[in-house]
């Protein structure tokens, strides 16, 4: 009989289920949308009940449609939406309030008040205080709900990130961890001894008995019982970590950049994490056996969703497809810049009052100049990102793996290789996320032997090679700093 590895993709905008075979390949997949709720202005919450009911839909469908059992099932890996917190009461099992999704901002005032412990956050756990982590999402329910406090701690209540929620569930409440990768999104997991602060922890009065034990990434964490009895739960990770396991970026100084509505950049720096200066963000990118890995972690806040603006804003493009038709139709942009600031810059300029701009428009200016300058400007603002990641731990990055929904588009591809003068490399299986999850549990299992075993299945598709003179690549760097800096002027 065939044997899969089950991941299991909590997303925030979807579920999926996919079985992947030795080589690597998603086999079968079934999907199915999730709901979220904007109950106030910056607020985005989630039924963390019908989360997990999604699981079960989508390992249910994947599993019927397809004429498989459990018996096919060798293992599951868990990937999830990073930081969105679920608190449970401990005797029902019920959430004792929606799940905050971790774009939310409706902690912001509780960091506002934190911000006296900002550089004890930055050191220890490697973050930057933010509404995004666990800790005043956390902090928030608490506070909300009748007697938050006095319950958790008399030891009622349980916090955990999506990956324990849907453990502990699927193992009848007998499995109640998380992995290192997402503890270290909580804003209260020390990233040098691995385990929680109790420093910071009293600072936040969170209550310990309300947190999950943190185990390694790949490692047995029990059996989801609700499934099948002795069916085993081996690899968990947070999606973007999961993403550079999955695009197999096992050495220090591979990196992988997602190019999604945003985009996710993580460089692995190998076993010590460093404090950046430059406002990236340290995290743990996993753990297999006793060996730690770090990231460097930057995003662009709007990398694919400036081309939804050209589309539904704009309405210049029918389809994010045709940025690159129309993007081909001219041999440059003719001068026009375009910085899609349209919520603040982060790293490395960390403006959150600056707005989008347009420069160099002409009389000549064609919607082909403002389309191919807007696509350009997710390549740039990627390399703002690659370039700081490269000053601050001395490698070069040569090769850029990629992923995401824009990796589509081979204009953008080529132009990001030209202008960081590096190699881009497309891999056979864009699922990297579920990949990664896969790879963690399966090589637990002995599913794979080891990483070499992995190594040698894992496929690309494409490689796209620099091709453009050092003297243009300068005076586009020169002209993307003109603009970035008069962009920052306007306020
Ligand atoms: P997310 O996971 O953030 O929802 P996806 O990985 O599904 O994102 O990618 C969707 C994003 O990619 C959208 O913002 C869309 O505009 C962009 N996109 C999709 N196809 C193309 C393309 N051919 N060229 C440029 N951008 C694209």
């Amino acid at each position: 009989m065939e044997k899969y590895v089950l991941a299991i993709d909590q997303g925030t905008t979807s579920t999926r289920a996919m079985l992947f075979n030795h080589e690597g390949e998603v086999k079968f997949k079934a999907q199915q949308e999730v709901e979220c709720l904007y109950p106030h202005d910056g607020w985005v919450e989630q039924d963390a009940f019908d989360l997990y009911l999604s699981v079960l839909n989508v390992i249910n469908d994947v599993l019927l449609k397809n004429n498989l059992t459990y018996d096919n099932i060798d293992s599951i890996g868990i990937t999830n939406q990073r930081e969105t917190t679920i608190v449970w009461d401990k005797n029902t099992g019920m959430p004792v309030y929606n799940a905050i999704v971790w774009q939310s901002r409706q902690s912001n005032s509780i960091c506002e008040e934190w911000k006296k412990y900002e550089n004890q956050v930055h050191q220890k756990t490697g973050l930057i205080m933010n509404p995004y982590f666990s800790a005043s999402k956390i902090r928030f329910i608490l506070d909300t709900i009748p007697d938050g406090q006095k319950r958790a701690e008399n030891g009622e209540l349980l916090f955990g990130n999506v990956d324990t929620w849907i453990m502990y569930k699927i193992s009848n409440g007998e499995i109640y961890k998380t992995d290192v990768t997402n503890a270290s999104r909580s804003m209260f997991f020390n990233i040098y001894t691995l385990s929680y602060d109790d420093e910071l922890l009293k600072l936040f009065n969170i209550p310990a008995c309300m947190l999950p034990e943190v185990s390694e990434s790949s490692s047995f964490f029990g059996y989801a019982k609700a499934l099948k009895e002795d069916l085993k739960i081996c690899g968990v990770a947070g999606d973007q970590q999961a993403a550079l396991f999955g695009q197999n970026c096992f050495k220090s100084g591979e990196s992988k950049n997602t190019y999604g509505t945003g985009c996710f950049m993580l460089m692995n720096i190998g076993e010590k994490p460093l404090i950046s200066d430059t406002g990236l963000i340290t995290t743990v990118a996993w753990k297999i056996g006793d060996k730690v890995t770090y990231a460097l972690e930057g995003s662009v806040f709007i990398g694919g969703a400036s081309i939804q603006w050209l589309r539904d804003e704009m309405r210049m493009i029918k389809d994010a497809k045709e940025s690159e038709s129309y993007s081909r139709k001219v041999t440059s942009t003719r001068g026009v810049v375009v910085v899609p600031a349209f919520v603040g810059l982060g790293a490395p300029y960390w403006d959150n009052e600056c707005r989008g701009a347009v420069f160099g428009l002409t009389r000549a200016t064609k919607k082909e100049h403002f389309i191919r300058a807007t696509l350009e400007s997710i390549a740039l603002q990627t390399k703002d990102v690659i370039k700081t990641m490269e000053k601050e731990t001395n490698i070069h990055i040569s090769t850029l793996k990629v992923d995401g929904g824009a990796t589509a588009n081979s204009y953008l591809m080529q132009y990001q290789s030209d202008i960081l003068s590096s190699e881009v490399l497309l891999p056979n299986c864009l699922e990297t996320t579920a990949l990664g999850a896969a790879y963690l549990a399966g090589l637990q299992t002995g599913f794979w032997k080891d990483l070499e075993d992995i190594k040698s299945v894992h496929k690309y598709q494409r490689l796209y090679k620099p091709n453009m003179k050092k003297s243009e690549i300068k005076i586009i760097d020169k002209r993307w700093k003109t603009a970035i800096k008069a962009t920052r002027m306007f306020k």
